[in-house]
C-alpha cells in the first residue's frame, strides 16, 4: 500500500485579531508573535489552523505566552474555551509551559487558537441589536473604519465608559459588555451613558498589540498640554470637556500573568478621591463576592506613586481632573485570574453587571457626600 503525503495544515491570520509567524514542519509549528510597532516585548497572538482535521498538532510559542489554562480556543471567533477546558483535549501548565499540543477531529477543519479570548466587534453590534441600541460613527480611524459608539439615557449625570485604548486587551470588552447590560436592564437615574468599546478599533481588527504602539498609544492621549494624534481619543476628549463627565471607566487587561496581573484591581490615579474610590471599591467587592463573577478585592488596588503608577496621563486622569467628575479609574482584570478562580467570558460579564450594580449604589448612598482628601499642610 502506498502511503500518501499528508497536506500540511495551513497556520494564518487572515482574521479580526489575526497575529502571528509560523513556521510549520510536519507536526510541529514553531510560533512567534508580531509586535509590529510596539517597541518592546509584548505577549498577544491569535491565529487560525485550516487542513490539519485528524491530525494531532503540537505547536511550539516563546516564553510568556500562555497562561495557566492553555490557549483560548474557538472554532468560530465568538464562543472560546481555554483548551484545559476543551472536551477532547489535555493541557497541564506545570508540564507543558511553552508548547501545546491539540488533536484536531476528523471533521474539525477550521479552528483559532489565541493567548486569551477575543472580543469580536461583531459581538458587540450583536449585543446592541438585541437591546434596541443604535451605535453611532465616533470617528473616522487612522486607517478609514468607522469607529462605533453608542449612549443611552437622559440626565444631569454624564458616565463616560471605555475599553481597547490598548488595542490587545479585550478583558476589558466583556467586562464592559456587563456594564452595559446591567445599566440598560435598571438604569441610572437621571444619567447618560457614553460608550466607546473599542478606541484602538484599527488595532482591534488588525490584531496590533496596541500597548506601547510607537509614537505613543491611545491611552496615552490625555495631556491637556498636547493634541491628540489619534481621532477617537481627541473625540472621546471632546465630549468630555463639552458635556463634562459625572463618572469616567475605563477598562483594561492588565500585563501578561503573575502576581496583581492574575486580579482585577482599580488603578488609583488621585490621592484626594481616594476616599471615594474607597466607597466604590467596597461596592464593587460586596457585589462581585454575591454573584457568579469573578472576584474583585479592594485590598488588590494599585495606589497612585507606587511602581508603574506615576501619574502618566490617562483617561482615568483625564476625567478625574475635570469639575463636574465624581470618581474616574480604571479597572484592570486578568486575562487568566488563578486556578482556582478562572477567567472566563461568562465571569467577566459577571463582574461587569456586578460593576453597574455597585455604581448604582454609589450614586444613592454616597455620591456628593464624601468629601476629597486635602494635603496635611
Ligand atoms: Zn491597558
Amino acid at each position: 500500500m502506498q502511503n500518501t503525503p499528508k497536506k500540511q495544515p495551513i497556520i494564518h491570520r487572515s482574521f479580526t485579531g489575526g497575529n502571528i509567524v509560523a513556521d510549520v514542519r510536519g507536526d510541529e509549528v514553531f510560533l512567534c508573535n508580531e509586535l509590529r510597532d510596539t517597541p518592546y516585548d509584548w505577549f498577544y497572538w491569535a491565529f487560525c489552523v485550516e487542513g490539519a482535521a485528524g491530525r494531532t498538532l503540537t505547536c511550539h510559542v516563546d516564553a510568556q505566552r500562555i497562561g495557566y489554562f492553555g490557549p483560548a480556543v474557538s472554532r468560530d471567533l465568538s464562543s472560546w474555551r481555554w483548551l484545559a477546558d476543551t472536551e477532547g483535549q489535555a493541557y497541564d501548565h506545570e508540564r507543558d509551559g511553552e508548547t501545546f499540543s491539540y488533536r484536531f477531529g476528523p471533521t474539525e477543519d477550521r479552528v483559532y487558537f489565541a493567548h486569551h479570548a477575543l472580543y469580536h466587534p461583531d459581538r458587540f453590534a450583536a449585543f446592541c441589536r438585541e437591546r434596541g441600541l443604535t451605535p453611532g460613527e465616533l470617528c473616522r480611524s487612522e486607517r478609514g473604519r468607522s469607529v462605533p459608539f453608542v449612549t443611552f439615557g437622559r440626565g444631569r449625570r454624564q458616565v463616560i465608559l471605555t475599553a481597547r485604548h490598548h488595542a490587545c486587551e479585550s478583558t476589558g470588552d466583556y467586562v464592559l459588555e456587563g456594564v452595559l447590560d446591567e445599566l440598560i436592564r435598571a438604569p441610572l437615574p437621571d444619567a447618560q451613558i457614553y460608550c466607546v468599546p473599542f478606541v484602538d478599533l484599527d488595532g482591534v481588527l488588525d490584531g496590533d498589540q496596541g500597548k506601547g504602539r510607537a509614537p505613543h498609544d491611545h491611552a496615552r492621549e490625555y495631556d491637556r498640554s498636547a493634541a491628540p494624534l489619534y481621532a477617537s481619543t481627541a473625540a472621546i476628549r471632546a465630549r468630555a470637556d463639552a458635556h463634562g463627565c459625572t463618572y469616567g471607566f475605563d477598562f483594561h487587561s492588565p500585563w501578561h500573568i503573575g502576581t496583581e496581573n492574575d486580579n482585577a484591581f482599580i488603578v488609583r490615579n488621585s490621592t484626594a478621591k481616594d476616599p471615594r474610590a474607597d466607597a466604590f471599591g467596597a461596592l464593587l467587592e460586596e457585589e462581585t463576592a454575591a454573584a457568579a463573577s469573578f472576584p474583585y478585592r479592594q485590598a488588590d488596588d494599585h495606589p497612585v506613586g507606587v511602581t508603574w503608577n506615576q501619574g502618566a496621563p490617562n483617561f482615568s486622569r483625564y476625567m478625574s481632573a475635570l469639575p463636574d467628575n465624581e470618581v474616574a479609574f480604571t479597572l484592570e482584570t486578568a486575562y487568566f485570574g488563578h486556578p482556582d478562580e478562572p477567567v472566563t467570558p461568562e465571569r467577566l460579564i459577571a463582574l461587569g453587571r456586578a460593576f453597574a450594580r455597585a455604581l448604582r449604589r454609589y450614586v444613592a448612598d454616597c455620591e456628593g457626600r464624601i468629601p476629597l482628601l486635602t494635603p496635611a499642610p
